[in-house]
């Protein structure tokens, strides 16, 4: 599709009276007799479908981060769909599942260069958010056992763990009175994850850098508030950080981080819902060095959470989560006494038992096409497509006379906006005239954008994270749009 095709194709919101048609259509009644399929199918696809957005299928929808889903991952996932499997225990015997998606996982690993036999504790979440979740819940198990230890506790000794007594057993007999989440810039999801497991909002600690950027960790002030005693750490790592793209750690920065983490017990997990695709992209190329950068030395991590239905472009929902401990995964997520869900023995971990669900989707499969259809040039290709149109958006919004690229760093001083990721965060320099920008741009129903904030002032995001995304086809549609939304308000 080239760009004047693509400017003429359907807006990637549906026509607000479609949204009400459907709304008024809705049944809200269970029927007392049955519509039966043909009725049922004819006001799905008559009514419901109208009123759905276009989020995955238009290169042209620039909100969240919502990736898009390839014909490769469609088919697969329709393919899920019908065989409905339940991927819980590995019976290898029985179906090929648990094996499909231990293989998926496997290729993961290689594809982003974390070495499988290290990374044990692989799986399938549904999202970034559940991932998370386990690496604070495997988190806190760790650092209570540490604790434990630093508080002279014998190793060897049975202790109460959070697993085994709970939180409040495990901290009295580690000593421990305050587990801290020290991160910067965090994705909201961390917070929402702090409260699921018991540990609260006000755990979470914002220890980032001014003036580098609030996304980069100060580690003087890291280092300070690991130092306090009775309290245990989980650092979490924002790679990247959603609002900007830009990584709160680079290369050598891990290992500090890591040193910090050794010498006071901590543990490190790595949000990298998109950030973690950025390892594919080449080493010895200088257009991607900062973000090979942000993502470098990963393997010092304890843990990582990815999303796959983000940047890995299949279907929602599918999130990734890895760690290097699966003795610790499996204590926390054991499905324990229950016979009848026993495994045959071999070489993969049941999934129920390294993670959140016991009955799941197979959601792996969609994960294992694409990684077959497009291979490690096709990932490449798709993101390096990404980051150019995202480049070519941050070059237009900072050589324009009213738009200003935040974060407000040199970027043009680094030339070709080597810094931009996959997201541009912007504003118009007019207070008045930004205050409705999101609107005015997403009023052409022709391309989105989010609406967001950045240090409590609004501002606009484009994230570009579809496998149809490019300079090439819509390049031309962005450039007017963002003419016409500054336009009247010079
Ligand atoms: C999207 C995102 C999340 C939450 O992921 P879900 O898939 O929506 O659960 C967490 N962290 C970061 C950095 C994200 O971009």
């Amino acid at each position: 599709m080239d760009s004047e095709e693509s400017a003429k194709s359907p807006n990637v919101l549906p026509d607000i009276t479609l949204i009400r048609r459907a709304e008024e259509t809705l049944h809200r009644h269970v029927p007392e007799v049955g519509l039966g399929l043909d009725a049922v199918k004819e006001h799905l696809t008559k009514d419901v479908a109208p009123a759905l957005n276009g989020s995955s299928q238009s290169s042209r929808y620039y909100g969240f981060v919502t990736g898009g889903a390839t014909p490769a991952a469609v088919f697969a996932d329709n393919m899920v769909t019908e065989y409905d499997q339940n991927v819980q225990v590995h019976l290898p015997n029985e179906t090929i599942a648990t094996d499909v998606e231990a293989a998926a996982l496997t290729m993961i690993c290689d594809l982003v260069e974390l070495d499988p036999t290290q990374w044990t504790h692989r799986t399938f979440t549904t999202g970034a958010t559940a991932a998370n979740i386990i690496g604070l819940a495997v988190a806190r198990e760790h650092v209570m056992s540490t604790a434990a230890m630093r508080n002279g506790r014998d190793p060897r000794e049975a202790h109460p763990t959070v697993s085994s007594h709970g939180l409040h057993t495990a901290m009295a007999y580690a000593g421990i009175d305050e587990i801290q989440i020290l991160t910067s810039a965090p994705h909201s999801s961390l917070r929402k994850a702090a409260s699921i497991i018991g540990l609260g909002h006000a755990s979470v600690k914002d220890v980032g850098h001014y003036p580098t950027g609030p996304h980069r960790f100060d580690l003087e002030k890291l280092e300070q508030a690991m130092k306090k005693s009775r309290v245990a750490s989980i650092i979490v790592v924002s790679c990247s950080e959603v609002n900007s793209g830009l990584f709160a750690t680079f290369t050598h920065n891990m290992i500090r981080l890591r040193q910090l983490a050794d010498q006071f017990g901590a543990w490190i997990h790595v949000d990298a819902a998109f950030g973690l695709l950025a390892r594919i992209l080449p080493d010895n190329d200088p257009m991607y060095r900062f973000q090979k950068a942000g993502v470098g030395n990963l393997e010092y991590a304890d843990s990582i959470a990815a999303d796959a239905h983000k940047l890995f472009n299949v279907p929602y929902d599918c999130g990734i989560f890895l760690s290097r401990h699966l003795k610790t995964g499996t204590d926390v997520f054991q499905n324990p006494g229950a016979p009848y869900l026993n495994a045959e023995a071999g070489s993969v971990p049941s999934p129920l038992n390294i993670g959140i669900e016991n009955s799941r989707r197979f959601r792996a499969l969609p994960v294992y096409a694409n990684l077959l259809a497009l291979g490690r040039q096709g990932f490449v290709d798709m993101l390096k497509r990404q980051i150019k149109l995202a480049r070519k958006i941050a070059e237009y919004i900072n050589t324009s006379d009213d738009y200003e690229l935040l974060p407000p760093y040199p970027h043009s001083e680094i030339g070709c906006y080597l810094t931009i990721y996959i997201i541009v965060l912007f504003r118009l320099k007019n207070p008045e005239a930004n205050k409705t920008l999101v609107q005015r741009i997403n009023s052409s129903g022709k391309i989105y954008v989010s609406g967001t904030a950045w240090e409590s002032q609004p501002a606009c995001r484009f994230a570009i994270s579809n496998w149809k995304s490019s300079v090439e086809k819509d390049w031309p549609l962005i450039e007017t749009i963002l003419k016409q939304a500054a336009v009247g308000f010079d």
